[in-house]
This record gives structure tokens, sequence and C-alpha cells, in this order.
């Protein structure tokens, strides 16, 4: 539970920052990262040197400094904005270290804090709403137990071509098939997308991450504006619905068939709760390679990124997604890296290689 040093000091001065910060004309944006709102821990340091021959008040004032960084940060960024991040999380007890890379302690910290926090997507990312989130702990001392909601994990070697994922709840997970979600992991903030579907059961299949499944409200309600017409088929697969699926293909074609269309237990990213496969009337609601061509592919390519999603699996690329082009398979990722992969036309696998 975190335990600031002097909470009156702390409180004070951290909303005098807070209420400057909320008048200053600037928009939030690049141009206001110099500009960042420091939260000053004034203990009693200053007071206690007068009397301490020995004191360097210099490095205690560095030490005294705690900034949340304005513009959001993600898996792989780099600068003095993460130390200052990292510093943040150190201070309301996360043990991890300030490194100036946003690595993967970082991204446990920031997970494990969003799992904490109701009003908060569990993304990974640090953004506006969870700098506000850090910001109401540090004042209004709210309860925060690190590592409570999210054991912190290092990514684990199954077999020589397998690694087991340390922290399923980033956004930014690779996931394929040489990376596997746990077999036990089942997302805790799984909803129904309100969205069309072709069918009225009520399935898992249904399902999305919250994130991902307001942000595919988002993008069906812009895709109406546009006179396109999506349906969502296929959203979350569990961890047993995918075993299951992959023995009866196993059996019906034998292994090395099947894993060229159908993912083995783990390695799907539907079992991630931020994929689903779109289709149209057009099509019959089908999932399949008629979808290409359609108003609606057309329409997502151009549009996808704008809401976080990319087309996972696009065409010229089998070779690193080892996955056929499959422009039905939408993944959420987040805005940034949605607008970077999609510009460039690379996967999620190349955009995360350093
Ligand atoms: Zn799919």
């Amino acid at each position: 539970m975190f335990q600031p040093r002097n909470l009156f000091s702390i409180t004070t001065v951290a909303v005098i920052c807070l209420l400057t910060a909320c008048t200053s004309p600037q928009e939030e944006g690049p141009e206001a990262v110099s500009e960042q709102e420091e939260i000053h821990n004034e203990d009693e340091t200053s007071a206690l040197n007068e009397n301490d021959m020995n004191a360097h008040p210099e490095e205690d004032a560095n030490e005294d400094f705690l900034t949340l960084p304005k513009e959001n940060l993600q898996k792989g960024d780099k600068s003095d904005s993460v130390i200052d991040l990292q510093k943040t999380l150190i201070e309301i007890g996360y043990d991890i270290d300030s490194t100036g890379e946003y690595d993967h302690k970082t991204i446990w910290a920031i997970t494990d804090f969003q799992l904490q926090n109701d009003d908060l997507y569990v993304t990974g990312i640090y953004d506006a709403q969870t700098r506000a989130g850090l910001e109401n702990t540090i004042i209004e001392e709210s309860n925060v137990e690190p590592g409570s909601a999210l054991t912190y994990k290092e990514n684990q070697t199954l077999d020589e071509d397998t690694i087991e994922l340390g922290n399923p709840y980033e956004v930014l997970a690779l996931v394929n098939k040489n990376h596997a979600l746990p077999a036990d992991y089942e997302p805790e903030d799984l909803v129904v997308p309100n969205v069309r579907f072709p069918f009225e059961e009520d399935v898992p299949k249904k399902q999305m991450r919250k994130v991902a499944a307001e942000a595919l409200e988002e993008l069906f309600a812009a895709g109406d504006e546009a006179g396109i017409d999506l349906f969502a088929q296929s959203g979350y697969r569990s961890y047993d619905r995918q075993d299951s699926i992959f023995a009866s293909n196993v059996s019906a074609y034998g292994e090395e068939e099947a894993n060229k269309f159908s993912a083995k237990p783990g390695e799907s990213e539907h079992q991630s709760g931020l994929s689903m496969d779109v289709t149209s009337p057009e099509i019959n609601y089908q999932i399949g390679s008629d979808f290409e061509g359609t108003d609606e592919s057309d329409w997502l390519k151009e549009n996808a990124a704008e809401f976080g999603f990319i087309i996972r699996f696009p065409e010229g690329k089998e070779e690193i997604t080892k996955y056929q082009y499959e422009p039905w398979h939408i993944r959420y990722v987040g805005i940034t890296a949605a607008k970077e992969i999609m510009e460039q036309g690379i996967t999620l696998e190349e955009y995360l290689e350093d």
C-alpha cells in the first residue's frame, strides 16, 4: 500500500500544479511535453538540512520531484519521460527499475495498476486516463497493491519454438505461432460490443475486451455513416474452445495440414479478446477470401487504424505472419501503433522488432 512520506505537502503542491495545468491555455500535444507538471514532495529535508552540515540539499531536491509525463507512452519507447513515469511507479511501490525504456516490467506495472482501477481501460499503455489515475493515487492516497491484480512474470520458453507471454493483458502483446497466451488466460474485462452480428445467440464469440469492444463500436458507427454494412462474426475464443477446434482439425486433416489454417491452443489471437472476424451481407456473412474486394473490406483497410485496429494478416506478408491473407481479421493494438502499422504497410511482428 502506498504511504507517502508527507501527504500534506504532496497534496498541497500537487493540487497547485494541477490547477495551473487546468488553466493552461495550451492544448495537450507534442509541444506541451516540455511543460511537464511536477508534483513536488516537500518533506522536511530543508529544515533538517539547516542543522546537518553533511547533507546535500541539491541531491535531495532532485529526489523529491515526481513528474508525470503528458504524452502517451508505450512498449519500446525510450526517453526521459519514461524515467519520470518509472520513478512515480517506484514511488507508489512497484518493484521496477528506472531504465528509461518502456520495458516488460513497466508494462506490467501499468497493466497491474489499470486492473486495479475500474474506470481505466486495461492496455499496458500509459495514456491521459492512466495519468489521471496515478495522480489520484498520489494525491488521495488511494489503495494500490502492486502485483495484486497481475503477478509479474517474464515471458517463458515453452519449447524450442514457443514463448508463453508473461503479460497477456497488454494490447501490444504479440500472439502468433511462436508466441502463445497462457492456457489459463481468460480476460476479466470481456464484454459484448454493441454492434451487428448475423446471429442472435448469446455466445462467447460475441465478446471482446472492453477497450477493443468500445473501439469496435466506434469503428462500426463510422462505417454506418459511410454507408458500409459491417457485421461482427467471431471474437473471443477460449483456450478450451481452440483446443477442441484444433483437435478436430487434426483428426480430419492430420497435424501438418491442420497447422496451415488452424491455430494451436494458446496461439490464436482470438483468445486475447482483441480480435474480431468481420463480414458483410454481400458475402452472406461468411468468413473467407470472398471478403476481399468488397466495399467493407476496402473501407476497413482505409479506416480501421483510426480506431486502433489493424488488418493483422496482410497480403504479401505470409512469410512473416505464417498466415494466409485474412482481410476479415482485425486486431486492436491502440491508435498509435495501428496508424504506424497501416501507414507503413507492415505487420505487428515488424512493428515490435527493435
Ligand atoms: Zn480471425
